[in-house]
Parts: C-alpha cells; structure tokens; sequence
C-alpha cells in the first residue's frame, strides 16, 4: 500500500500528522511527508485511510 499526497490540494492544515503521527510527518515546507511509503500492516491501513476520509482537501490518495 502506498500513499500519495497531492501538494497541489494539500493547503498544510495539518490533521494528518497531527493525527497520524506513525504515518505522517511535518515536512520542511509544512507539506505531510510520508514516514512509511510501503505498508502492510492493517493497522497502519486502517489508519492511513481515516486520514485520507478527513483531509479537507481530499489530498491524500491510497494505493490499495
Ligand atoms: S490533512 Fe490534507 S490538507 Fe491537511 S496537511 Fe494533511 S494532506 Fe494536507
């Protein structure tokens, strides 16, 4: 699974890595970088896609 960030849509509220900690970081220039680019864990899935459904800008795309 991977998850692609859309910097185009992405206006760096923040919700991401504020909520996902294990998933997300800040990056340097605001914009979310992803911590773990391949995942497996349904856990992290699971939580990659909580994030994904509350972005407001519908930023952030899963590769299922
Ligand atoms: S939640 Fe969406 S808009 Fe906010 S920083 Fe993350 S990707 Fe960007």
């Amino acid at each position: 699974m991977k998850i692609h960030i859309d910097k185009t849509k992405c206006y760096m509220s923040g919700e991401c890595y504020y909520n996902h900690p294990e998933i997300f970081k800040m990056g340097d220039e605001g914009y979310p970088e992803v911590i773990y680019s391949d995942l497996d864990k349904n856990e992290i899935k699971q939580h990659a896609q909580e994030a994904a459904e509350v972005c407001p800008a519908t930023a952030l795309k899963l590769e299922l």
